[in-house]
């Protein structure tokens, strides 16, 4: 067991307002897992509540990460991923500007100190009240898909800049697609700037998204290529330059954020390395930066066995924290982690572990929808032990309710800083 060094807070944290939160310190070479453990094990008669783990290291690598490949695009991380407050001061205090598509993402952002022009208002359908908030507060660049959205926002939402959003041409691959919601469609493009342009609305650029958790790289190319014909129309219409180019998201950590770079640095290349002079490029990363760094710990409240077959029961499900699984159709990854066979045996602490056993794994509620893993190979495990699910910050508690009585909102998280990234 490893030693917990508790410093109280980085300072970066402290200074930006999140005030009386902890951030531990852990070791190089020491797993999450492993501090998961050690606090389980430190505080036996805790709740037994989940809880995340969120990680401000890997949060520090991911940023210098972005920097390296894409330097000169500035990140707007898009606080619907995951609006954990501590998470989005780190990110504020790490330079991040911030994608809002509502007044409580502005206003969570504002509260952190976060002035208002690193701020995008990223949602092509405002209501009219968000909006006034908005301009009341001095946040001004926003998108637009849509003839009806350039009235309200002439009233609503008065010197905003606009971004036309287009639908990128594949977004088919994408875990969550969006282009069915957003994006103008070519021939939508020219009476869209010549509506914003004859009440006096600026349209300073062009945004897309080429759906989330997107697989295919050339998804980039092909949406940026759109983008350069859209300049290219506001050009031939005598509109004044645009001068922003806004790739969305779509970002996933690790090898396949090389590619998308790789695909996005090429297709600026391609098609804008003639109006390079004067272009602001950004971008709207979510699951890139908030993916990777929480880590989820749920306990086993529950067993049936059915001769070789196991369920586990477990107080966290897809109507809480673990609410990606329907909806990106994707396994996620658990890791057991055994507490009460090391009560009853200290000197063998993986307990049976080594033979696992097919098992599924239900969340709390009654509905039989709330299953969170089937046929997952297990140890055998007794009630009081806990899964560890890592990698699970992405449009996870962001989409929690507390549906039929289980708290899925607001569950607590502890803050780690680990040093085993590079
Ligand atoms: C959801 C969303 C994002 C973030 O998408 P990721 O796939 O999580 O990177 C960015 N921009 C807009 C407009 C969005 O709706």
């Amino acid at each position: 067991m490893f030693m917990v060094n508790e410093v109280n807070c980085i300072p970066m944290l402290a200074s930006i307002g999140v005030n009386g939160k902890r951030v531990t310190e852990i070791p190089k070479d020491t797993g999450i897992k492993d501090f998961i453990k050690s606090i389980l094990l430190s505080h036996p008669d805790s709740t037994k509540e989940p809880f995340f783990v969120l990680d401000l290291g890997l949060v520090k690598f991911l940023m210098d990460k972005w920097t390296q490949n894409l330097p000169s695009i500035r990140p707007f991380y898009a606080v619907k991923c995951n609006p954990d407050p501590c998470f989005v001061a780190y990110m504020a205090s790490l330079g991040a500007n911030f994608d809002c598509a509502s007044q409580a993402e502005i206003e969570l952002v504002i509260s952190l100190g976060v002035s208002p022009d690193r701020i995008i208002f990223a949602n092509p359908c405002k209501p009219e009240s968000h909006m006034r908030y908005a301009a009341s507060v001095g946040v001004r660049i926003t998108t637009f898909d849509s003839i009806y959205e350039v009235e309200k926002m002439k009233r609503c939402f008065p010197g905003c800049q606009l971004l036309i959003r287009i639908k990128a041409p594949d977004d088919g691959s994408a875990k969550l697609p969006l282009g069915v919601k957003f994006g103008a469609l070519p021939h939508e493009v020219e009476p869209l700037l010549i509506a914003a342009q004859s009440v006096g609305l600026d349209v300073v650029g062009v945004s897309f998204h080429v759906g989330s958790g997107s697989t295919d790289c050339t998804a980039y190319h092909s949406a940026i290529s759109a983008a350069r014909d859209v300049f290219d129309t506001a050009d031939k219409l005598g509109l004044p330059k645009m001068r922003v180019l806004n790739i969305g998201g779509g970002f996933t950590a690790g090898p396949i954020f090389d590619d998308a770079a790789d695909a996005v640095k090429f297709g600026i290349q391609t098609y804008f390395q003639d109006r390079m002079t004067g272009l602001e490029i950004i971008a709207e990363p979510g699951r890139y930066f908030a993916e990777w760094p929480f880590t989820l710990a749920a306990n086993v409240i529950g067993k049936r066995v059915r001769g070789e077959l196991i369920d586990y029961y477990i107080n966290d499900g897809v109507f809480g924290s673990l609410s990606c699984i329907p909806k990106e159709h994707v396994a996620v990854t658990i890791e057991p982690l055994i507490i009460m066979a090391l009560e009853s045996d200290p000197d063998n602490p993986n307990g049976s572990g080594s033979i696992t056993h097919g098992s599924t794994v239900f969340g709390p509620t009654c509905a039989a929808t709330d299953m969170v893993a089937k046929d997952y190979q297990l140890p055998d495990m007794e009630i009081g032990d806990w899964l560890v699910f890592p990698n699970l910050g992405a449009y996870s508690a962001a989409c929690a309710s507390n549906f039929n009585g289980f708290k899925g909102v607001g569950i607590s998280t502890h803050l780690v800083y680990s040093n085993n990234h590079s």
